[in-house]
């Protein structure tokens, strides 16, 4: 069955192969990114493989630019039946160096950013008695990880976030899980491997249990699963992917 999904982040990595394996599957798919470009060319390839896909260049932390891109997905896709809030920033700073400043982006952008989409979209699952919500939040906010405060922190609210939303619509037939990745090879992860901030990735992955980093299908594949018909009794659920690595 053909169902209407919105992902943010849709430009790079994981959200991007998360939009391409619901695509394949049949699923008509808005694809939501601050990198206009990116995600007009990423619903482009889309498109031109025969799916239907829209694109929209939006700030998550922007709520009536969210509003309106959920309204432009809904106009010409349909209600929204499916939401992947992959959309998010890192930063590695020593906590008495976070700035009030930086501290609030972070919270906008990961956490106010995911309330944002998903207010947006609840209300067409609860009118059509079926959802999906993943949203993507990280390993780091089950491990803590040093010199990642305001990260992990955010990332924590969505895993609270995701856990409380579960609860309030469990009997609305839409399901609220989040994934929180480990160690996965996207720009985000190489980002700070070329500035310094990690270790290079050699060194990183004698710590890995499978001694090899994750990879954006890793985590579609995952995330499709939690968007079908068959995972309608996993609800409230962190599934992680992460080799059986905590950072
Ligand atoms: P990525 O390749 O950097 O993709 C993230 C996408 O989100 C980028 O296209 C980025 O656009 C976009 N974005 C950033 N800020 C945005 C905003 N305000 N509004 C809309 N879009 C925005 O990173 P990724 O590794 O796929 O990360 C996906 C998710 O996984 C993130 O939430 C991240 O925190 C989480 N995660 C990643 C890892 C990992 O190992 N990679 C581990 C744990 C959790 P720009 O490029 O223009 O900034």
């Amino acid at each position: 069955m053909s169902r209407v999904a919105v992902v943010t982040g849709a430009g790079s990595g994981m959200g991007l192969a998360i939009s391409q394996h619901l695509a394949a599957r049949g699923d008509r798919v808005a694809l939501l990114d601050l990198n206009g470009a990116a995600v007009e060319e990423a619903a482009q390839r889309l498109r031109d493989g025969g799916a239907e896909a829209i694109a929209c260049q939006v700030d998550v932390s922007d709520r009536s630019a969210v509003l309106a891109a959920i309204e432009t997905a809904r106009r010409e896709l349909g209600p929204i039946e499916i939401m992947v809030t992959s959309a998010g920033i890192e930063a590695f700073v020593d906590f008495l160096d976070i700035s009030p400043e930086d501290w609030d982006k972070m919270m906008a952008v990961n956490l106010t950013g995911t309330f944002h989409c998903l207010q947006a979209v609840v209300p067409d699952m609860l009118a059509g008695g079926w959802g999906r919500i993943v949203t993507i939040s990280s390993s780091s906010a089950q491990s803590g990880t040093k010199r990642m405060a305001s990260y992990v922190a955010s990332k924590g609210g969505v895993i609270a976030l995701t856990k409380a939303l579960a609860i309030e619509y469990a009997a609305h037939g839409i399901t609220v899980n989040t994934i929180p990745p480990g160690f996965i090879e996207t720009p985000m992860m190489h980002r700070p491997i070329d500035s310094g901030e990690l270790p290079p990735m050699k060194d990183l992955l004698t710590r890995a249990p499978m001694g090899r980093s994750g990879t954006s299908e890793d985590i579609a594949a995952a995330c499709t699963f939690l968007c079908s018909e068959e995972a309608g009794y996993i609800t409230g659920q962190q599934i992680n992917v992460n080799g059986g690595w905590y950072l």
